[in-house]
């Protein structure tokens, strides 16, 4: 069975997307990809603050159903960081990437795996359980952060 490659959709490709899963193309479903496709790891807040001001008539509300909708549907990739209260989600759903946070600002990044597939490691003991995947996140402090720190400490 032929799969829809998101990652490789653009913009005018969601309706193709949405319809290859049997999912109705409404303009939310199709902002929310768009918006996810160019701002990567967003919350529903974020969603919702970006697409409003070309869809005033979305809510919050509707922005949570539509990415639960999504990635129940394989389409959107939902993330739990340990730095973030919220889930985020991304478009980018073809690897098994990895993400790093910095503690102090939150900024996210994508990591490739260096292994590539799933599970890149390897438990001491399985507890008889086939394993699907390691979630693996790196948690950091990026330069900017790093840097305004260490100038605030050399400040008396
Ligand atoms: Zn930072
Ligand atoms: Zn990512
Ligand atoms: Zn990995």
């Amino acid at each position: 069975m032929h799969q829809p490659h998101a990652h490789h959709a653009h913009a005018h490709d969601w309706v193709h997307v949405l319809r290859a899963r049997a999912l109705r193309a409404t303009a939310q479903r199709v902002a929310v990809l768009d918006f996810l496709h160019h701002h990567p790891h967003s919350d529903a807040e974020a969603i919702f603050q970006g697409i409003r001001p070309a869809l005033p008539t979305v809510s919050v509300q509707a922005v949570h159903l539509i990415v639960q909708d999504l990635s129940g549907n394989g389409l959107v990739r939902r993330i739990s960081l340990p730095d973030s209260a919220s889930a985020r989600y991304e478009t980018r759903i073809d690897d098994n990437h990895h993400h790093v946070q910095c503690i102090a600002c939150g900024r996210i990044e994508d990591i490739d795996c260096a292994v590539g597939e799933k599970p890149c490691l390897n438990p001491s003991d399985t507890h008889g359980m086939r394993i699907l995947e390691a979630s693996i996140v790196f948690r950091g402090i990026c330069r900017d952060c790093d840097t305004g720190a260490s100038e605030r400490s050399q400040t008396p």
